[in-house]
């Protein structure tokens, strides 16, 4: 049986590690946090007092960590004592930069390792159907395919090391930038007096259609069950997409290129969150955008 050690068991690794433990494997889980240790314990996980405790002698080592320095300080806890083959997989969305030193680490010691971000939110990593964007060598990736394709529905290889997190961060900045694009058409829908139910039925099966509208739409009572119908409780938090639109800002200026939009969708969330609202549902950015417009 393949044994893994989990570290970082908070909105997402919590779930996660709970369909490999309901899969039949042995996980063993860390968190820094009494409550997360408590969830993932509700979830059958043997937890452990600290990271390097979690994964000494494991298969695989899955972090899901909130970002790139989470996940170096982690890892200079636990490389140097990890078995020989141990498989390190990072699934946390972090800058370029740190999955590269990650995947450095771990050769230092001539273990595999993959970046593997997910996309699919808190509802795809309890479903098991999160997408998987996976880099690192071809013989790594293809090592761990058996506990994706448990967690995951869609695997997709990127490239080679750092790869998945590249391809992450471009798929979270259109997220960013459609989310107030969809904000700013339904107030200005509404300021025009439409019903917003029926500027769904048109948009949603048109060609303005994007997973923002259609699955997630930020209007309660429009669409599909979304954060919007919850008071905007998340999902995925404006402080997460802060991050990430803020990393995507990073991978552009390594590169030198300018995204201008992306650049202003990554203000629109930083101002938001300093606002105070960094807790809330990225799609609550609504509000925001209603202040923007004069409404
Ligand atoms: P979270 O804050 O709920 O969980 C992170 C966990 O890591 C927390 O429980 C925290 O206590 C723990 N942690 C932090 N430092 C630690 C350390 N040194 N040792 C052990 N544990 C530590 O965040 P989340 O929503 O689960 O997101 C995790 C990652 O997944 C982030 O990188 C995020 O960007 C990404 N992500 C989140 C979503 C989402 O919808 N929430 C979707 C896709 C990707």
């Amino acid at each position: 049986m393949t044994s893994v050690g989990f570290i970082g068991l908070g909105n997402m690794g919590a779930p996660m590690a709970g369909n490999l433990v309901a899969a039949g494997l042995d996980v063993t889980g860390h968190d820094v946090a009494e409550r997360a240790r408590a969830a993932a314990r509700a979830k059958g996980l043997a937890i452990a007092d600290s990271a390097a405790a979690a994964t000494a002698d494991h298969d695989v080592v899955i972090t899901m960590l909130p970002d790139g320095a989470a996940l170096l300080a982690v890892y200079r806890t636990i490389v140097a004592d990890l078995r020989a083959n141990t498989i390190l997989m990072d699934c946390s969305t972090v800058d370029i930069a740190s999955a590269r030193q990650a995947h450095d680490m771990a050769a230092e010691r001539n273990l595999p390792s993959v970046d593997a971000p997910v996309s699919g939110g808190i509802a795809g990593a309890e479903a098991g159907t999160l997408t998987f964007m996976v880099g690192g060598d071809v013989s790594a990736c293809e090592a761990v395919r058996p506990l994706l394709d448990i967690m995951g529905r869609t695997i997709v290889r990127c490239g080679g090391p750092g790869c998945g997190q590249a391809v992450k961060i471009c798929n979270n900045m259109i997220l960013g930038v459609s989310m107030i694009g969809v904000a700013e058409a339904l107030v200005l829908a509404r300021k025009l007096d439409l019903d917003p139910g029926r500027v769904f039925d048109v948009v949603s099966t048109s060609s303005g259609s994007c997973w923002a509208m259609n699955d997630y739409c930020p209007l309660p009572g429009v669409g599909p069950e979304s954060p919007a119908d919850h008071d905007y409780a998340p999902g995925f938090t404006a402080a997460l997409m802060s991050k990430d639109l803020g990393l995507s800002q990073q991978a552009a200026a390594s590169v030198d290129v300018a995204t201008p939009m992306g650049a202003m969708a990554a203000s629109v969330y930083e101002a938001m969150v300093a606002s105070g609202s960094g807790h809330l549902d990225f799609s609550a950015v609504i509000r925001h955008v209603r202040s923007l417009m004069r409404e």
